[in-house]
């Protein structure tokens, strides 16, 4: 699944090559793409709009129009979102079509093989009803900065194991399974510590190892993985899956330490790498 630093990366692509374009036709192919709203609501709120710009909060990317309303769109598992020249034939499973005006004849299109994914056009000013779970977000550590004194203050005024906090977006917004585990091997401490029990030196380890991470991971275009269908808005996958450390590691030396083997376990519902020796 897309996690911040895919959908940052989609996002730096929709402030590029989206922003600033009006849009002069719509079409919805499959109606689960927008099934909080409706075809028709979609297809009159954007035709004719222009987005001003490309926001994203957590997972969520937000495209402020120059209508006041804003559109929204959450890539889910497998959701992709794509800028082509209109006359390239369409993937399978492209769902929501976005015709740009210009000389380009190029085509915003969302495509989403498992159709978990959403777009919809909603209300800023009504977003706690509209969009209530983007109105709990919590911090965003890239968007608004984590501090660490802020950080700090979220782990020690919970008693919750590290992994379900960090993937709690009602806490921290944008850290997926990828993420955490990687997250949390750069700070040297395990999953299943309780938040409240880390040291000083350990906080700090972990706000490093949050920023670090995660701006590392926006820098190479995020993660694509061989089971998943994440691409930027050109179709390009992105590197960081080099990078990683434990995640899909399970049963390979750790890179950090060259004496353990990464271990993997399901944890809070969720598959779980860790380096025995160097996580404690
Ligand atoms: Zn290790």
């Amino acid at each position: 699944m897309p996690e911040l630093p895919e959908v940052e990366t989609v996002r730096r692509g929709l402030a590029s090559r989206f922003v600033g374009r009006m849009i002069d036709g719509v079409e919805v192919g499959r109606e689960r793409t927008v099934r909080r709203t409706s075809r028709d609501a979609l297809i009159h709120g954007l035709t004719g709009a222009t987005a001003i710009a490309a926001d994203r909060r957590g997972k969520y990317l937000i495209l402020p129009l120059d209508t006041g309303d804003s559109l929204m769109i959450h890539l889910r598992m497998s959701g992709r979102v794509l800028i082509e020249p209109a006359s390239s034939p369409r993937l399978a499973h492209t769902h929501v079509v976005l015709h740009l005006a210009g000389p380009e004849n190029e085509q915003l299109r969302f495509v989403d093989p498992r159709t978990f994914g959403e777009v919809v056009v909603f209300d800023p000013d009504n977003a706690a009803v509209e969009l209530p779970e983007l109105a709990r977000l919590g911090v965003d550590p890239i968007a608004d900065g984590l501090g660490r004194r802020q950080l700090a203050a979220l782990l020690a005024g919970r008693s919750r194991r590290l992994k379900a906090m960090l993937l709690d977006q009602s806490v921290i917004a944008g850290i997926g399974n990828i993420y955490a585990d990687e997250i949390l091997h750069a700070a040297r401490v395990r999953h299943d510590r309780l938040s409240n029990s880390l040291g000083q030196a350990e906080v700090a380890r972990l706000h490093a190892a949050i920023g670090g991470i995660l701006n590392a991971a926006i820098e190479a275009g995020g993660s694509t993985l061989k089971d998943t269908q994440y691409v930027d808005i050109g179709g390009e996958g992105g590197w960081f899956q080099v990078s990683h450390r434990v995640y899909d590691r399970a049963g390979q030396p750790c890179l950090t330490c060259g004496r353990a083997t990464i271990r993997k376990v399901v944890f809070a519902g969720r598959t779980t790498s860790f380096c025995p020796r160097c996580q404690k």
